[in-house]
């Protein structure tokens, strides 16, 4: 009986014992294919040797250094990188632990902006449902994910949400996918209007959402209207790309893709690939001189902010991601992914919609292809998914979203960038022989 409480929870788990490339061996020498890279952190695989030889090298020099008496060359360093490749107007770097950390950090930068400029009456955050932002209670308030938010609800901050853009169940019919997203963009105006003009200080959202619903990309021009509703009314636009940032859509940035930028930036998983814990909070020089102008500081920290270890890793994985121009091969083994599962699933009664961006795509399972009913929650069609593709050696990233109100089913596919076509091929046959397995299961073909 270990004492570990996830292994407890999950007694089946299988104990991981070495990782290379694409691939994880567990202790009893099973492989699997790591085709989410985690929950899409693994983006340049595993066991790296420059990675691995970049921490060696740190830890040679110095492992933790407080940031409360000392700077550190390597987190200068990361920082100043991050910066140079940043979309416009971001010119600070808060590094912390985390995707959650840094959503808390991006939300007190929000609010300590206003109140530094002499706004404090802007305190409501607007967000959209079967979003996720992170488990901390201020992330997870912020994050309109029913099914983890309920029993923690009496102790969250309250936050407002809109529907998502996701225009395979909302797009109505007729209507052209640039008029969808308008729509959608417009209840942020709505939703700012009834809260009142100077009362909401910041709209959340994922560029492209990613466990929740499934690698949602948003419809075109739906980011420029949020951004211009953003700036008509004075409201911080934080984008969340801890799952679809740094490289994993095929651009170091999602938003780059929309044509816009943020007021505040907020990364992890992808940016130091799991070989260190590290996430981020890009900021603009705006945000940054209320701070420098008004109480001289932010008013936030954590013990491991800007861990020398932290940083090591994100700069060894960023580097190297551009030194072997590993965004043309997440362009170009996306769309492979994306032929293949077209050709895998395009016809297939079970998969209602297939859609993402370069290593990040999904597919989302129904009942019924004509009136895209989703399976009956009861079944679990996620959680069969993933055990079947683990019996085949296969890492995927099956989740029950919400839709309008009901547990729905996606599956992620995330692979590192360094995936192979002939990687591509075997993650989408093992995941066919898994959805049918699944399906089989509960009594459909
Ligand atoms: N935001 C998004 C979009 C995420 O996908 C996640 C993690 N799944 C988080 C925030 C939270 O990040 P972390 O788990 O590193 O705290």
């Amino acid at each position: 009986m270990t004492h570990l409480l996830h292994r407890s929870i999950q007694s089946d788990l299988p104990v991981a014992a070495r990782g290379e490339g694409v691939f994880i061996y567990d202790r009893d020498g099973k492989v699997y294919l790591d085709a989410s890279g985690g929950a899409a952190v693994s983006s340049l695989g595993h066991g790296h040797p420059d990675v691995l030889k970049a921490l060696h090298a740190q830890l040679d020099t110095i492992a933790y250094a407080h940031t409360g008496f000392f700077t550190t060359e390597v987190a200068e360093k990361l920082a100043d990188r991050l910066i140079e490749d940043a979309p416009e107007g971001l010119d600070k770097v808060y590094l912390v632990s985390g995707g959650s950390e840094a959503m808390e950090a991006a939300l007190k930068m929000a609010r300590q902006y206003f109140v530094e400029t002499g706004q404090p009456g802007r305190r409501h955050v607007i967000a959209r449902r079967q979003s996720y932002h992170g488990n901390t209670l201020g992330a997870l308030a912020a994050g309109g994910n029913a099914l983890r938010r309920t029993q923690f609800s009496p102790l969250l901050i309250e936050t407002h949400h809109i529907a998502p853009c996701y225009a395979y169940r909302h797009q109505h019919e007729g209507e052209s996918l640039e008029n969808y997203g308008a729509r959608a963009a417009g209840e942020l105006e709505d939703k700012i209007l009834e809260l009142g003009e100077d009362q909401v200080m910041a709209f959340v959202a994922e560029p492209v959402v990613g466990a929740t619903s499934g690698a949602v990309p948003p419809a075109p021009g739906y980011f420029r209207k949020i951004r211009e509703i953003c700036d008509r009314y004075g409201v911080l636009l934080i984008l969340d790309e801890v799952m679809c940032g740094m490289g994993r859509t095929g651009t170091l940035h999602a938003c780059e893709q929309e044509g816009i930028s943020p007021d505040l930036l907020v990364i992890a998983k992808g940016l130091g690939g799991g070989y260190q814990p590290i996430g981020a909070v890009l900021l603009s020089g705006r945000i940054f001189e209320a701070f420098e102008q008004g109480s001289g500081f932010f008013q936030h920290g954590h013990t491991y902010m800007g861990h020398p270890m932290a940083a090591a890793a994100g700069l060894a994985v960023q580097d190297i991601i551009r030194r072997d121009n590993l965004l043309a091969n997440v362009m170009a083994m996306g769309a492979h992914l994306t032929d293949c599962l077209a050709q895998r699933f395009g016809q297939d009664p079970r998969v209602g919609d297939i859609r993402g961006r370069g290593l990040f795509q999904a597919i989302e399972l129904v009942e019924n292809k004509e009136t895209k009913a989703p399976f009956d929650p009861a079944f679990k069609i996620h959680a069969r998914i993933k055990r079947e593709a683990m019996q085949r050696g296969l890492m995927v990233y099956p989740m029950g979203g919400t839709i309008d109100g009901r547990e729905g089913d996606h599956v992620l596919i995330a692979p590192p960038f360094i995936a192979t076509k002939t990687d591509i091929e075997t993650i989408v046959d093992r995941l066919g022989a898994a959805v049918d397995a699944a399906t089989q299961s509960i009594g459909r073909a």
